[in-house]
């Protein structure tokens, strides 16, 4: 069935894997899922006092929530989530065009309170997002170990989130030369919820320990250094932590939707909101009314169940069904060091036999969503077993045309027009013109537009030239109107917002039925015939500068598999966003003799067309080249574009043991330049003193953001009767050893 029906996931919190898990495994005909995440990796709110304490790495206590979208067959849209405009059925989205939904579901979380004390949000860090504090933390264990003293940490929070953050804080220092001390201030009693067993343990334990404990503090304001408290008492810090009560996200507010008193979005026993049937909200952000609950992620993940079941009956037009929580739940608190304390009611228990049954729960819930079957992460697939035309039966209604246009109002856009009518520059400068298209390997529409415009205007910046205008070749696989209208106008928005930037104007284009989705774009750029930079203008002595990182080949395809990290694929499609426009003006600024841009050959296969075009060899520096994090590990398990072994066919002209990595296919890759270096007068020739050409074009670079931006070889006159490319230490940086292999026929 061609999906009809959108539901959308806003926030991977601990219901929404839940429902990732169970769509993955039945999927529900006609409806296309959706996951707006903020973050693409989901910490595991039980496991973190052990993250902090050092008894789990990153990934133990982390939900690949990538990974979990493609095994549902769900979109990923990696951004956040701003505001939701329910008359237009839309999820606002931070920078980017509003998401259509017809069902719509919030986990999104909390953070605590910190608006109410002037100075918490600036001087402490928040525990929750969880993931954010995850970052903060490394930061926070390298400036411990590099201190020569002992550093004041403060907790604010005495409930169980802010006492197991202090104990696991204690506990990840121990063996710190100089251990920092660590305090825990909170407004009441520590753990004043729990029975006077479990608050007698954990006295017990922070005592023992050298933790203070500074009960009945409620803190006022907090300072650069110190936190205040209402009774003039003055806690020094040198890191504060914030774990008070949560918070809801202000932009509900704005939403119209009915929230309870602290800002949380009211719901039913079914977990559905209490005045917009269309939408459903969970964990921290919902507020069950007929049954209020603490804050705690035990609830989140204890709703998934009723929440999945309810969602799939809302798509089915079915009734929903209420779901009662638990009044008392087994609380496993530990104190940092494999040892915790259990508390349910009135009862309690503690020892390391509790760790060990905490450990044991969590790494079971755990499992269930590591290493989930890989499935393809693309965009929805085509529906099968409908009949679709072919030719121009393939074409997008054009009613459903005009509105994405009349939305994307792109400037200078004459849609009655067969064809666009182009003005050659007036200045006398020549025109340039390139295509690029290619399928989708992103589920998300609007990021796909802009990397592919992104893909097809490195040609332009490579040839030293400014864009002028764009024709754009669109495919989407049939599907509802809606879908389909919406897909449409995600990628043509988010291409249109790439060449908009760039300075070129969108005057045509084509949009056609496909067996998924597809997107190109013809551009059209300026360029002064003294200006023009060109494969074949290196000399010997140039040194070649490479821009971008290499690896999205193997990335991409490890994604596919659903091998790859979701942080390593998040920073490839960072990186493939990275526009070449302020590249290729400061390559230009720096001489650039030539230039090229690394795309589907890969870099060898793009060194060897410059070093044919310019009649010289070059030789390369492996260690030198700039790899994206994971590239190397994905290609040395065997992980390639399935265009590897085409590219690697050249292999022959370069000798041995050419990396893996420099045969990888890239989307949106760097700029590859000639700039003017050493003038070689021999082999093996010393290092030049002072900076070289090369070397201050790519600090200039750095400084632009290009921060993997690297000098990683040289033009060499040639040796032999063809050009060749050889591998080796370049003498910028170490004598040469050089594997020299000389360049056959034509690969
Ligand atoms: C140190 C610490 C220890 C804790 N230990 C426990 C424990 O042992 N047991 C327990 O039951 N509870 C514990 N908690 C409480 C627990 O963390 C929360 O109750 C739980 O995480 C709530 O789950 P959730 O699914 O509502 O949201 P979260 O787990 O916070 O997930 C929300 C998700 O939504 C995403 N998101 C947020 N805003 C947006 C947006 N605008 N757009 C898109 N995505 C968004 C976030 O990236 C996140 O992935 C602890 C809390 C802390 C701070």
């Amino acid at each position: 069935m061609p999906a009809t029906r959108e539901l959308v996931l806003v926030g991977g919190g601990h219901s929404h894997v839940q429902v990732l898990k169970s769509f993955g495994m039945k999927p529900v005909d006609g409806c296309r899922l959706t996951l707006v995440a903020r973050d693409v990796e989901t910490p595991y709110s039980g496991m973190l006092p052990g993250f902090i304490a050092g008894h789990y790495g990153h990934d133990a206590c982390h939900i690949d929530v990538m990974k979990l979208a493609g095994f549902a067959g769900a979109r990923l849209i990696h951004v956040e989530a701003v505001g939701i405009d329910r008359v237009a059925r839309t999820v606002l989205l931070r920078d980017r065009p509003p998401l259509r939904y017809d069902l719509l579901s919030l986990d999104i979380g909390s953070t605590p309170r910190a608006h109410d004390v002037p100075g918490a949000a600036e001087y402490a860090t928040a525990v929750k997002p969880v993931d954010r504090l995850a970052g903060r933390w490394s930061a926070l264990v390298e400036r411990v170990s590099a201190s020569d003293r002992p550093l004041d940490l403060v907790v604010v929070g005495g409930g169980a989130a802010g006492v197991e953050l202090a104990l696991s804080i204690d506990h990840r220092f121990r063996g710190e030369r100089f251990r920092p001390r660590v305090a825990l201030v909170t407004r009441g009693r520590m753990l004043a919820g729990h029975t006077d067993r479990v608050r007698a343990a954990f006295q017990r334990v922070v005592r023992g320990r050298g933790v203070t404990v500074h009960e009945d503090a409620e803190v006022v304001r907090v300072e650069p250094d110190a936190v205040i408290c209402a009774d003039g008492r003055r806690v020094r810090f040198d890191e504060a932590l914030w774990a008070v009560q949560a918070g809801a996200a202000p932009w509900l507010r704005d939403t119209g939707l009915h929230l309870d008193d602290k800002g949380f979005v009211a719901v039913d026993a079914t977990l559905r909101s209490v005045n917009d049937s269309r939408i459903f909200a969970v964990g921290d952000v919902a507020s069950v009314l007929p049954y209020p609950r603490e804050k705690a992620g035990v609830f989140a993940v204890r709703q998934g169940p009723p929440l999945t079941a309810n969602l799939r009956r809302a798509l089915a037009g079915e009734a929903l069904q209420p779901f009662k929580p638990q009044t008392n739940f087994l609380k496993l608190i530990t104190t940092g060091d494999e040892y915790a304390v259990a508390s349910r009611g009135k009862l309690s228990a503690e020892g390391r036999w509790v760790w060990r049954l905490k450990d044991w729960i969590d790494r079971r819930f755990m499992e269930k969503f590591q290493n989930v079957p890989a499935m393809a992460s693309g965009m929805a697939p085509a529906p099968a077993g409908e009949m679709r035309c072919a030719g121009c039966g393939a074409k997008v209604p054009a009613g459903l045309l005009q509105r994405v246009l009349e939305r994307l109002k792109p400037e200078g856009l004459d849609s009655t027009d067969d064809a666009a009518v182009l003005k050659p520059p007036a200045d006398g400068r020549l025109m340039v013109q390139t295509v690029d298209f290619f399928r989708a390997f992103t589920s998300d529409p609007y990021l796909f537009g802009r990397i592919a415009a992104n893909h097809a205007l490195g040609d332009i910046y490579a040839m030293g030239a400014e864009p002028q205008t764009a024709l754009a070749i669109a495919c989407v696989p049939p599907a509802g109107a809606g879908i389909v209208e919406d897909d449409l106008f995600q990628m043509l928005r988010g291409g249109l917002d790439v060449l908009e930037e760039a300075g070129a104007r969108l005057v045509g284009g084509h949009s056609a039925e496909g067996p998924e989705h597809a997107l190109g774009f013809t551009i059209t750029g300026a360029v002064a015939a003294d200006r023009i930079l060109r494969k074949g203008g290196l000399k010997a002595g140039d040194e070649l500068v490479l821009t971008k990182p290499l690896g999205t080949g193997a990335l991409l395809a490890a994604a596919m598999r659903g091998e790859a990290k979701a942080r390593w694929i998040v920073a490839a499609l960072a990186s493939m966003r990275q526009s070449s426009e302020n590249a290729a003006r400061c390559l230009s600024e720096h001489g650039a003799t030539a230039c090229t841009d690394v795309t589907g050959f890969g870099l060898i296969g793009h060194l060897m067309e410059m070093a044919r075009a310019s009649r010289v060899d070059i030789r390369i520096d492996p260690g030198l080249i700039p790899a994206l994090a994971g590239a190397e590990e994905m290609l040395a398990a065997g992980v390639r574009s399935s265009l590897h072994p085409g590219n690697a066919e050249i292999g022959h002209c370069v000798g041995g043991d050419v990396p893996d990595l420099l045969f990888d296919p890239q989307t949106a890759g760097g700029l590859l330049a000639g700039i003017p270096g050493l003038s070689l007068s021999g082999e093996g020739e010393a290092p030049a003193t002072g900076m070289s050409q090369a070397s201050a074009c790519v600090e200039a670079l750095r400084a632009l953001g290009y921060g993997h931006a690297a000098v990683i070889g040289i033009a060499e006159p040639m040796a032999g009767a063809e050009p060749m490319i050889r591998l080796g230490n370049i003498p910028t940086v170490q004598a040469v050893t050089v594997t020299q292999v000389p360049c056959g026929t034509e690969a």
